[in-house]
């Protein structure tokens, strides 16, 4: 069977799902269809922190420009819908128990707060500091606190004693990613676009523009526009397209675990240990880090910590080191030791997880691709929560061939045939922007 579309999204995870939104709701794009072989939102995007953060160390503010762009329409639509993906802003805390760490720590505060993130300010005393509220995100302060010493201890008193100080990123916190993906959804689905559950399996291409999309079921979508938002498996789709997408992939695990015993406050931040551990021996990077969640129970926590961060094939399912479940309650409990009466229980947790899927910097593909009609919407790493926002504003402005934001050309595919910009990035590494 033929159906026709103005365009054709490949992929109905949060970055489709935004991309779909934007098309078909703010751009008015005609008969948008949205292609996927699972159920919307279940391959990576409903298995991370969803946390989100105007928090970019360097290199430059680019990313910073770009998330806080997103976090503004995060902000909107939390608006129009009553908060119904529970955004918060309890903020992301980093700690430490090391002095240079605390240096560290200012250095870069410092530098982020002077390309755009809001003022730095400092803590010895506890009174000067301002709490976060457990819920909702409107008139909060933005910026970071940064709390030395009993100062920190005492606003986050579930900390190790030994922490010297932290560091309160402020316009920063957690949402519901699904619900959110299910509103992008149900606002592009009654705003006409169409959801069709199948897989694509190659491309009608003639004179170098796209015409069609075939379908595993035998269906053609007849089209002149295609964005890939197929995440983790974006190559295999480009591979399809007869275009080379360049990105890596890395396997992130996370585990949900009951805390029945009140370890960690319910109202708690996403904490983070900035300081190196030892487990079993082994040493091994800072970066472990948690955050309450409210699942089926109302008591369970994430846990997440990628203290391997490799590259490796995507495949799915993805499998995962039977010990890393008790490494991630490990690692948690040095920072939080009343997580300690978990340690040995960490297999009662679910371990799930997925791929990031990266450039070698770890900034998103959005744009153009080669053949004429064909966008991509892809590489959103460990960010695609907090970012799809505006990363399908991004893709939809250059469908509908708008006037684009001055950071597009930064997520452009064709950034990499600068050689002058391909040696800049060779130096800063694929961990940019990597919690
Ligand atoms: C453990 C973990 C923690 C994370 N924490 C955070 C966080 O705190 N904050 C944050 O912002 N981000 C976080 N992320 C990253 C975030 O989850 C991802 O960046 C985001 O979900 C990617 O969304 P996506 O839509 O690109 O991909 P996906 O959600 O993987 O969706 C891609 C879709 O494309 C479909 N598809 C693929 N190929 C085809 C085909 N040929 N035909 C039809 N359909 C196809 C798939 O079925 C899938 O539904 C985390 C990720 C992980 C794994």
């Amino acid at each position: 069977m033929n159906t026709v579309a103005d365009v054709v999204v490949c992929g109905a995870g949060i970055v489709g799902s935004a991309a779909a939104y934007h098309l078909a709701v703010r751009q008015r794009v005609g008969r948008v269809i949205i292609v996927d072989e699972r159920e919307p939102l279940t391959l990576t995007s409903d298995k991370g922190t969803h946390g989100y953060r105007n928090w970019w160390p360097g290199p430059d503010d680019t990313m910073l420009r770009f998330v806080s762009r997103s976090i503004d329409l995060l902000e909107e639509s939390a608006r129009e819908c009553g908060n119904a993906f529970r955004m918060n802003r309890r903020g992301y805390l980093f700690a430490t128990a090391d002095a240079e760490e605390l240096e560290r720590m200012r250095a870069r505060a410092t530098q982020v707060s002077a390309v755009g993130m809001g003022l730095l300010r400092e803590h010895t005393d506890f009174a000067t500091y301002e709490p976060h509220p457990a819920e909702g995100f409107e008139d909060q302060p933005a910026g970071a606190d940064l709390l030395i010493g009993e100062a920190a201890r005492r606003a986050f008193p579930y900390l190790v004693d030994r922490t010297a100080g932290a560091l309160h990123i402020r316009r920063a916190g957690t949402l519901n990613g699904v619900d959110l993906g299910a509103l992008f959804l149900k606002q592009a689905i009654a705003n006409g676009a169409t959801f069709v559950r199948d897989r694509v399996v190659g491309f009608e291409i003639s004179n170098g523009a796209m015409r069609g999309v075939r379908l595993a079921s035998g269906d053609v979508i007849d089209t002149p526009r295609i964005v890939l938002a197929a995440g983790p498996a974006v190559h295999e789709v480009g591979e399809m397209l007869g275009v080379s997408i360049p990105v890596s992939h890395e396997l992130h695990a996370k585990l949900t675990l009951r805390d029945t015993a009140r370890a960690v406050p319910r109202d708690a931040p996403f904490v983070i240990w900035n300081d190196p551990l030892t487990i079993d021996g082994r040493a091994l990077p800072g970066g472990a880090h948690l955050r309450p969640v409210d699942l089926t129970r109302g008591d369970e926590l994430y846990l997440i910590w990628t203290y391997e961060t490799d590259t490796r094939p995507y495949e799915w399912p993805p499998r995962f080191a039977a010990h890393h479940a008790e490494i991630l309650v490990r690692g948690c409990a040095a920072m939080i030791p009343a997580m300690q009466q978990y340690v040995g229980g960490g297999a009662r947790g679910l371990l799930d997880g997925g791929f990031y899927c990266k450039t070698r910097e770890n900034r998103p593909l959005i744009g153009r691709l080669d053949v004429d009609g064909a966008f991509i919407c892809a590489a959103l790493s460990g960010f695609g929560i907090m970012s799809a926002h505006a990363a399908g504003e991004l893709v939809s402005l250059h469908v509908a061939e708008r006037a684009l934001p001055d950071y597009a050309a930064a997520f452009a595919p064709q950034r990499y045939d600068d050689a002058s910009y391909v040696a800049r990035i060779t130096a800063w590494g694929a961990g940019a922007g990597q919690l």
